[in-house]
């Protein structure tokens, strides 16, 4: 069945039984095990067009990896084609446009690696071994977002792979409509092998929040930090609070290990010396237990919560938008993360606002641009205590949506859910599923946050 693939991809087509298989249909996710009828790990635009051609002509499923770190493991699929992009990471500048050209598989650190050297950078994410694809093409929430907004709200153009095997180049005159649905429509509509996004002027030196607070001062801290976000310039809103019980893990100082903490971490997006007095109060919500805000590289930043991050490790997620955070919602987090059937737990809360929230509704696929922070849960689904984990996580959800954002969740750290899908993308479902109609009416991208033509 596979031979004429074989003739144009050669020894990057892998089937079942090849040694390599188990090794390259792994992803993030250590709980997913999909088993792809066949993986073609592609070097090239050219491999990615016979790839898409081939599952048309034999009717399979496919599904992409960029980076292969959503948590709903949508990387990898049972029995369709699985198009491996984890190969194609190059990332070139064009000084002369401010933009960043990106191939399909890069990790953030690719792009900051080599945009740094430019001093510039775009909106990304926060750990920079997660794929740029993924993240881009539903939403992007880094440290950026305050000041130049959301990953998808950056990207400027890209080359895209459709169902019919034929290669488009989009933008806002080129096929607008396509280029819309990329930005927060996630991988619906075609393989999208290259991304061109904006550059803004970036470090390389900046102030980088980094305060550790006790749990027990969780309230304080975060009634603190609403007072000053409140009217805090774009440079400073982009603020993560991640309560967490810290590992026992040879990089943190021994009186942390198994501590409960709250972290604040986040940067100043200007000048550093001007960050250094802006951001002050970040430092003082409560007692801290440990302060490590300094002057850094960015990428020093953008890397600098990796080691928290196992590269393979079984998960479980849930996330939803919130408006304020007032007493009532504060104490159900606080009673969750009490009640926690292992010893350890990742709750955050990421602050949003400035340029992210100013984007109009329909401007993109993302049409919550008012609420106030999102909520990120994982729960690490350890042996026999992962039902119990399953459980705990979702009461998060249960729990808070009568107090969330429209009842919208971040469609990046959130498993397959249609009412979820139309809870967020809201008024633009419907010309989401013209652009699905004109692109993949056999909806063979269908491994992801699925519009269904
Ligand atoms: C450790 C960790 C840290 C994270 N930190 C952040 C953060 O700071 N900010 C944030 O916003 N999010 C964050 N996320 C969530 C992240 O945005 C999602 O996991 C995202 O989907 C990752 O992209 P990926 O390419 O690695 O995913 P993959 O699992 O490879 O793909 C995700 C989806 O995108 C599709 N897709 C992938 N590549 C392409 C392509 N080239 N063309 C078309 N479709 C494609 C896939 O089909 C799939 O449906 C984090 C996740 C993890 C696991």
């Amino acid at each position: 069945m596979f031979s004429t693939l074989e003739q144009q991809v050669g020894n990057r087509l892998i089937l079942p039984g090849d040694s390599r298989y188990d090794e390259t249909r792994k992803i993030w996710n250590a709980a997913i095990d999909k088993k792809p009828a066949a993986i073609v790990v592609c070097r090239s635009e050219e491999d990615v067009k016979a790839a898409v051609q081939f599952a048309r002509e034999k009717n399979l499923s496919i599904s992409i990896r960029g980076g292969g770190h959503h948590v709903g493991g949508f990387a990898v699929c049972n029995d369709g084609l699985m198009i491996d992009l984890s190969q194609m990471r190059k990332v070139k500048v064009d000084t002369k446009r401010q933009v960043a050209i990106v191939e399909g598989g890069a990790t953030l650190g690719d792009i900051d690696a080599e945009t740094q050297k430019h001093g510039l950078a775009t909106p990304t994410g926060t750990i920079s071994e997660t794929g740029v694809a993924g993240l881009a093409l539903n939403g992007g929430i880094g440290y950026l977002r305050g000041k130049y907004g959301l990953t998808c709200d950056n990207l400027v153009g890209a080359r895209v792979v459709t169902e019919k095997g034929s290669v488009l180049y989009v933008n806002e005159e080129n096929h607008p409509d396509l280029f819309w649905a990329l930005r927060g429509g996630g991988g619906n509509f075609g393989v999208v092998t290259t991304f061109e996004f904006a550059l803004y002027p970036v470090g390389p030196e900046v102030f980088a929040l980094d305060v550790l607070y006790d749990l027990k001062d969780f309230k304080q801290v975060l009634h603190n930090a609403q007072a000053f976000l409140a009217d805090a310039p774009d440079e400073a809103v982009s603020i993560n609070f991640t309560a967490a019980v810290l590992p026992p893990a040879p990089f943190l100082p021994e009186f942390l290990h198994f501590r409960k903490v709250v972290m604040a971490i986040g940067m100043y997006a200007g000048d550093a010396e001007e960050g250094e007095k802006v951001m002050q109060p970040l430092r003082e919500l409560a007692q801290p237990i440990m302060d490590d805000t300094s002057v850094i590289p960015y990428v020093r930043l953008q890397k600098k919560l990796d080691p928290m991050v196992p590269p393979h490790v079984p998960v479980y997620g849930t996330s939803l938008y919130l408006d304020d955070l007032n007493d009532e919602v504060m104490d159900i987090l606080l009673s969750k993360m009490e009640s926690t059937p292992a010893p350890s737990f990742l709750v955050q809360l990421w602050s949003l606002g400035g340029q992210m929230n100013r984007v109009p509704a329909n401007a993109t696929p993302l049409a919550i641009r008012k609420a106030k922070y999102v909520l990120l849960v994982d729960g690490m689904e350890i042996g026999d205590e992962g039902v119990l984990w399953k459980k705990w996580t979702d009461s998060f959800y249960d729990e808070l949506l009568p107090y969330s954002h429209q009842k919208a969740s971040y469609l990046n750290a959130f498993d397959k859910d249609e009412e979820v899908l139309k809870n967020t993308v809201r008024e633009n479902y419907n010309r989401l599923v013209k652009v699905k109609k004109n692109y993949d009416q056999k909806n063979r991208f269908r491994h992801n946050h699925n519009i269904q033509p």
